[in-house]
């Protein structure tokens, strides 16, 4: 950033004797393109943010008109997208830190203020500032996506795909095999497009929604996923061991499923043609985790291969050897997170891998 920034800052600080320390140190600081507003009450500087250009806010938390963490909600409600960095006195740092979780982007404690930590703090949370209003905007521009690939893309291609498919049914005699051919090469496509557009959706708001860690069983949950899977299981006539353990973890059902699922998916999906899918599933205990094992008998991963294959739409293989879109991994990865979890896989080429997921086991007080 550069030092000679012209930067409009708004104080609101109702204590003269505070206001004037917070004045000489910006005086000590030096920063002749640094200009000041002081305000005393929070809807006056409200107002003023409304009406004026500011790059920050500097706000003391108890003011005539407003008192601790409402002040800092009141403030960012009405006037998002200037940072704010919140005094405090040393007596209430906790306030403080709670401040930054309602959006604050730091906080100052009267008293120990230099003008070497004010510099720090206005260029960090005007930056910051910045740089979390590009991340709201992109958030927005992503969430704007969703929608448009959750209504506007899937609709069309629906169309698409239910004419090609009357087509084929009303007019089959009419058309030739080079015809017929092409006819199911839109549909199968459009059901590619289909799924994937499912799978972006899911991994998407697998990033979003709130959740609560709660006990889960962790055997309960596997019986579940291989049950739901059962035809799939029976269509790839793979065998599946499930070794007896008993565990609870911190999870949240379905996002485990979820995993699990894409997890046990895989290992009997990416096998070599000649052979029959072997999987077996057990867990361990790690300390205070608990370690989930997916271990099958498939192609395996190359060592530079196994971390790009958790990003989003990685596939080693063309959908002609093995179908899928490249998410469920990042699925899987994404979820653990959201579970505080890990994930991780060991693998030989040509012999099988073995994937892992680790979870804080659920112990009872
Ligand atoms: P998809 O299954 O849709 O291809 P994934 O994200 O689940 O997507 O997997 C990404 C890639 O990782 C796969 O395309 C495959 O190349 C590789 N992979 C995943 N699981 C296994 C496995 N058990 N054995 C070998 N390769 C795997």
């Amino acid at each position: 950033m550069d030092l000679m920034d012209n930067f409009s800052i708004l104080v609101i600080e109702d204590s003269f004797s505070d206001a004037d320390l917070l004045i000489k140190n910006f005086a000590k600081a030096g920063k002749k393109g640094w200009s000041l507003t002081r305000v005393e009450r929070l809807s006056e500087g409200i107002a003023k943010a409304k009406t004026n250009h500011f790059d920050i806010t500097l706000l003391d938390l108890s003011l005539p008109d407003s008192d601790g963490l409402e002040t800092v909600e009141n403030f960012i409600a009405a006037v998002p997208d200037i940072p704010a960095i919140v005094l405090t006195i040393a007596s209430d740092e906790k306030l403080a830190v709670a401040a930054i979780g309602r959006g604050a982007q730091d906080y100052l404690i009267k008293g120990e203020i230099t003008p070497e930590l004010l510099i720090r703090a206005i260029y960090y949370g005007i930056e910051r500032g910045r740089l979390l209003k590009q991340l709201v905007e992109s958030n927005a521009d992503l969430e704007a996506f969703n929608f448009l690939m959750a209504h506007d893309l899937k609709a069309p291609l629906r169309a698409i795909k239910i004419y090609s498919e009357v087509i084929l049914e009303d007019y089959a005699d009419k058309l030739d095999d080079t015809a017929l051919d092409y006819l199911h090469r839109s549909i199968a496509s459009a059901t590619r497009l289909n799924t994937l557009i499912e799978d972006t959706l899911n991994y998407s708001r697998m990033g979003h929604s709130q959740i609560e860690l709660e006990k889960v069983n962790l055997a309960e949950v596997v019986s579940v996923v291989v049950k739901d899977l059962e035809l799939l299981i029976e269509e790839a006539q793979a065998e599946i061991v499930i070794e007896t353990f008993s565990f609870n973890v911190q999870g949240y059902q379905s996002i485990l499923i979820q995993i699990i699922s894409n997890l046990v998916t895989n290992a009997f999906k990416f096998v070599s043609l000649d052979t029959i899918p072997r999987v077996r599933i057990w867990a361990e205990s790690c300390g205070h985790y608990v370690r989930l094992w997916i271990e099958d008998n498939g192609i395996g991963i190359s060592a530079e291969n196994r971390q790009k294959i958790f990003e989003v739409f990685i596939r080693l293989h063309g959908v002609d050897s093995y179908p899928g879109t490249g998410v469920g991994l990042a699925l899987v990865k994404r979820g653990i997170e959201r579970l505080k979890g890990r994930v991780g896989v060991e693998s030989e080429l040509g012999v099988g891998s073995k994937f892992w997921i680790e979870l804080l086991e659920y112990e009872e007080n």
